[in-house]
């Protein structure tokens, strides 16, 4: 092992931990006893957690009191799932609008820190944290980092928008000491850029790969075509919530390892991830809270996709409960075979927004349209779907040299055989695809309203 590893696993990032009282390496260990619990007993503990968020939450926040007492819930009489679900399902824009009336009455006066969403599917939302429920979300985060191959105190290479700045001397002692990264910027993801990250890869020699799906992927193909074989993790995490297939193969190709799949939010933290069986992903049951419902607010049964319900059960500052995070998932059928007695999800297929709408109402996966569209025609290495209202789409197409003008016709009939026969196709040819401003791609973005928004 490293001695520098060593040295801040055993020395370092205990001391650091005493001293700011930190509970991250605490309840790091009991998350690695619990995520081996049975799934029953995981269960008991959950809601036991959920409960005593519930009675928080109406006892300390005037938003929650007044809806609890509007929909007539004693959350003291919450006895079961089918009593928690009559709450109401919380939106975004419902967060947006009561903002302060979430903030329970002893965090009032506490150091809070905000967390925004990128707001790329509208504006962002802003949610508070306290330091302890920070800590708990890096307890969580550690132990999946952990089924990726990573060891606390070893160095992380990271490629992520708008990367912290580490300019006091507190900061850079830290990422010396105590939390080592390097980062790439996903803004700024050009060859000068990635050369000064490999050098310092080099340097650091980071154990986990950790970032953005698609700038991995840009990432990899760079160090494919420039004959790079210096970047070899143990591990890659992904968290962007669809990695596509053929970008899966040549990450996984060119660094020799697997992808692991990471689905969290500023919102909430780490929701699931997958272990090192990459088969499904495992709950963050200990923190949150998660449901997948249908339109009509139901559970949907395992392998049928539904809208992510989640409640924290860790965050008193500003409680979040049924809050509609904005993504779709599916529920897994089989159990993963680990040992984890977590419970798994099958996969998150995407955001509600990156579905587009046909004219009957019903969705097409716009992400999955995009990955069976490029590999099917040759002449395109880029391409984003902007579905501007019911009858036009916009493609937006970064083209290679073998692009002929017949792959744009078997492209429009592609989309319109998926979409609808009626809607206008329109081929707009760009040089790249630049990512949001929080450094993520979307490759998908339908404006029109789909049903998951409304119900
Ligand atoms: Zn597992």
């Amino acid at each position: 092992m490293d001695p520098m590893n060593f040295l801040r696993r055993r020395l370092f990032v205990p001391i650091w931990v005493a001293k700011d009282r930190s509970p991250r390496l605490k309840y790091m260990r009991q998350l690695e006893r619990s995520q081996y619990f049975d799934l029953e007993r995981l269960r008991e503990l959950q809601f036991s957690k959920l409960k005593r968020m519930l009675k928080y939450a109406y006892e300390n926040t005037h938003y929650y009191r007044e809806i609890f007492q509007e929909a007539g819930i004693d959350p003291a009489r919450i006895q079961d799932e089918a009593d928690f679900k009559k709450i109401p399902v919380l939106k975004k824009a419902h967060l947006r609008r009561h903002h302060q009336r979430f903030v329970s009455d002893p965090y009032r006066d506490k150091r809070l820190v905000p967390f925004k969403t990128g707001g790329s599917t509208g504006q962002p939302v802003i949610v508070l944290k306290d330091f302890e429920t920070i800590e708990l979300g890096v307890a969580a985060a550690y132990r999946s980092f952990k089924w990726a191959g990573w060891r606390i105190g070893e160095p992380m290479g990271r490629v992520w928008g708008n990367p912290p700045s580490k300019s006091t001397i507190k900061a850079k002692l830290r990422n010396l000491l105590i939390d080592p990264e390097i980062f790439l910027d996903t803004m700024r993801i050009e060859e000068k850029e990635i050369l000064d990250f490999v050098k310092k890869w080099k340097k650091f020699k980071p154990t986990v790969l950790h970032g953005h799906s698609h700038s991995i992927f840009i990432f990899a193909s760079f160090c494919e075509e420039k004959g790079i074989e210096d970047i070899t993790p143990k591990g890659i995490v992904s968290t962007s919530m669809m990695l596509m297939p053929r970008e899966r193969t040549v990450i996984e190709r060119v660094f020799n390892c697997k992808v692991t799949d990471f689905y969290g939010s500023e919102e909430v933290g780490l929701i699931a991830c997958q272990c090192e069986n990459h088969k499904g992903m495992h709950l963050n049951m200990e923190n949150v809270y998660v449901e997948l419902v249908n339109m009509e607010g139901k559970d949907v049964t395992p392998g049928e996709m539904g809208t992510v319900l989640v409640t924290s059960l860790i965050n008193k500052a500003m409680p979040l409960i049924r809050y509609q995070i904005g993504d779709m998932a599916i529920p897994s059928r089989e159990t993963c075979g680990c040992g984890r007695g977590l419970a798994c999800i099958e996969k998150v297929t995407g955001r509600v927004a990156d579905f587009l709408v046909r004219k009957n109402g019903s969705l097409v996966a716009g992400v999955s349209l995009v990955e069976r569209t490029l590999t099917a025609y040759p002449g395109i290495s880029q391409m984003q779907l902007v579905q501007e209202d019911i009858d036009n789409l916009i493609v937006r197409i970064v083209r290679s040299s073998e692009y002929k003008s017949e792959t744009g016709k078997l492209l429009t009939n592609e989309l319109k055989n998926s979409v609808g026969p009626d809607i206008n196709v329109h081929l707009a040819f760009v040089e790249r695809i630049a990512p949001g401003p929080s450094g993520k791609y979307r490759f998908s973005i339908s404006k029109v309203p789909n049903p998951y928004m409304n119900f």
